[in-house]
C-alpha cells in the first residue's frame, strides 16, 4: 500500500511539493485554509523566475535589530546552506523548464531578466564578482547601457544607466497561472486538494502521524449574523469540529504558519512586499512601451516585470517579526515604474496588494526532515520562493519516497537554525 502525505498549504511550494510526491506514486493530500491555490504570498509575486543571485535588496532591507543580530548569526553558521543554493537553483530553473514543456503549462512566460547597474561604483562591483559568480556556476553577462537598452527598448532614455547584468535562463511569468496549472496535473495523478480547511496540529506516535484539521470558513462569505446577505439556496457547509486524519509523513509547505505547527523553537521573520499591477498600454505607434520581461533595480529596491499584457511592479521590501504590519507606499512603485517605463501603464484596473512571506534567519530555504519524525519542511525563502519551488519540492519527494535525492539538500534542512 502506498505511503500517505499530506501537504500543509497550497501555495506555490505546497503545489509543487503535492506534484513531485504524486508523481513519485504517493498518495497526497493538500489541506488548504483558502478557497484556492496560490492566495497567499504565491498571489502576486514580482513574477521573476530567477536563478540564485546575490539578495541585493535584503542587504538594505530595514531589519529590526535583533533580527539582524539572528541573521549574522545565522549567516556565520550557515555556510554550508548557503553553498548548496546556486546548484538547488539551477535544478529547480532546470524542473520548471521541464514542466512547462512536458506538461503543456502555459504561465505567461517570457524569457530575459536584467540588473540595472546605474552608475560607475555599480558596474565596478558587479565586475569585481563576476569571476566568483560564473564560478558558482551562475552563466551571466555584463552589458554596457546601449546593449541593455537595446534588450528592453521600453526603457526610459533619461533615467542614468551604466550597464546591465544580464541573467541568463532568468525572465518572467504569472506564477499564480503555473501554481494553478500544476495543481491541476497533481489532481490527474491522484493529489487530493481540500480547502476551507486549516490543520491545528500534528501528532507523532511511533506508528505515524495524527493530522487535526478544521473547516474555516471563507472569508470573503460573512453570514446574515454578520450582516451579509446570499442567495437563497446557497449551500453552506456546516462545520463538523475539529478531525483528525492518520498519515505516514506531513510537509510543512505554509511559509510563516510553519513554525506555529512544528511547536519549537524555530523563528522566522516576515518579509513584506507591496506590488502594483496595471494593463500594458498597447499603442500602435509605441510597440515598445513597458518592458519585455524583468528589470531589477537594486537602487530603488524594486521589480519590473511583463506579464502577459499586464506590467507588475514591486518593491517596498521590509523585514519585521512574524506578526508586525507595515504601511504600503504604493505612489513609491508608481513613481519607480514612471522612473523607467514611462507612460506603459493604463490607470485603470490597477491591482495593489502587499504580501509576507517567510524569511529564515539566515535567508535560506527549510528544506528536509524536522526533529518531529515524519514531519518535513518546504518553507521557501524571501524573495526567490518560485525560482525554488521545482527543484526543492522534486528533491524533497525524493527523500521522503526513500530514493537518492537528485541533490544533496542535507545542509538546507531546518535543524541548522533550531
Ligand atoms: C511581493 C512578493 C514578491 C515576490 N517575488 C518573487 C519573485 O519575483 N521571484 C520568486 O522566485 N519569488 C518571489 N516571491 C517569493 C515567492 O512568491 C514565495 O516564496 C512563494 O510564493 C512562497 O510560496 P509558499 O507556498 O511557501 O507560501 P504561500 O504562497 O504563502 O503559501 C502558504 C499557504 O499555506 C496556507 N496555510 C498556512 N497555514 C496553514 C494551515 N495551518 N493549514 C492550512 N493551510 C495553511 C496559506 O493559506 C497559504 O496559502 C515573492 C513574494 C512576494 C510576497
Amino acid at each position: 500500500m502506498s505511503r500517505r502525505v499530506a501537504v500543509v498549504g497550497a501555495g506555490l511550494a505546497g503545489v509543487a511539493t503535492a506534484y513531485e510526491l504524486a508523481a513519485l506514486g504517493l498518495k497526497v493530500q493538500v489541506f488548504e485554509r483558502g478557497g484556492s491555490v496560490a492566495e497567499q504570498a504565491s498571489f502576486a509575486s514580482s513574477a521573476l523566475l530567477s536563478p540564485f543571485l546575490p539578495d541585493f535588496a535584503d542587504a538594505a532591507s530595514p531589519a529590526p535589530l535583533a533580527w539582524r543580530w539572528r541573521r549574522w548569526r545565522a549567516g556565520r553558521r550557515g555556510g554550508d546552506a548557503a553553498s548548496s543554493l546556486p546548484a538547488l537553483s539551477q535544478l529547480s530553473l532546470a524542473r520548471t523548464a521541464e514542466l512547462r514543456r512536458s506538461l503543456g503549462l502555459d504561465d505567461e512566460a517570457a524569457d530575459g531578466l536584467l540588473v540595472a547597474l546605474t552608475d560607475a561604483r555599480r558596474i565596478a562591483a558587479a565586475e569585481a564578482q563576476l569571476e566568483a559568480w560564473k564560478g558558482l556556476g551562475l552563466q551571466l553577462e555584463l552589458l554596457d547601457a546601449e546593449q541593455a537598452r537595446r534588450r528592453e527598448p521600453g526603457l526610459n532614455n533619461d533615467a542614468p544607466l551604466a550597464g546591465a547584468l544580464a541573467l541568463t535562463h532568468g525572465g518572467t511569468g504569472n506564477a499564480r497561472l503555473f501554481a494553478q496549472q500544476l495543481r491541476h496535473q497533481a489532481q490527474r495523478l491522484g493529489a487530493g486538494f481540500r480547502f476551507h480547511t486549516t490543520v491545528r496540529a500534528i501528532a507523532a506516535d511511533g506508528a505515524g502521524l495524527t493530522l487535526r484539521h478544521e473547516y474555516t470558513p471563507p472569508l470573503e462569505a460573512p453570514t446574515r449574523a454578520q450582516g451579509g446577505e446570499r442567495e437563497a439556496g446557497d449551500t453552506v457547509p456546516q462545520s463538523l469540529g475539529p478531525q483528525d486524519e492518520r498519515f505516514d509523513a506531513v510537509v510543512l509547505c505554509n511559509g510563516l504558519d510553519a513554525a506555529g505547527l512544528l511547536g519549537h523553537g524555530l523563528k522566522l521573520a516576515a518579509r513584506h512586499e507591496t506590488s502594483v499591477t496595471a494593463p500594458l498600454r498597447l499603442l500602435e505607434a509605441h510597440p515598445d512601451l513597458g518592458p519585455k520581461a524583468g528589470w531589477i533595480d537594486p537602487t530603488l529596491g524594486l521589480a519590473v516585470a511583463r506579464i502577459g499584457q499586464r506590467v507588475r511592479v514591486t518593491g517596498g521590501l521590509a523585514v519585521t517579526d512574524a506578526r508586525a504590519k507595515v504601511n504600503a507606499d504604493f505612489e513609491a512603485l508608481h513613481r519607480g515604474l514612471q522612473h523607467w517605463f514611462p507612460g506603459s501603464v493604463l490607470h485603470q484596473q490597477v491591482q495593489q496588494g502587499q504580501s509576507r512571506r517567510a524569511l529564515p534567519a539566515d535567508g535560506l530555504p527549510l528544506l528536509g526532515a524536522s526533529a518531529k519524525p515524519g514531519v518535513w519542511l518546504n518553507v521557501s525563502p524571501g524573495g526567490s520562493g518560485w525560482g525554488l519551488a521545482c527543484g526543492s519540492a522534486q528533491v524533497l519527494a525524493q527523500r521522503i519516497a526513500g530514493l537518492t535525492p537528485a541533490l544533496d539538500i542535507t545542509a538546507l534542512g531546518p535543524e541548522r537554525l533550531t
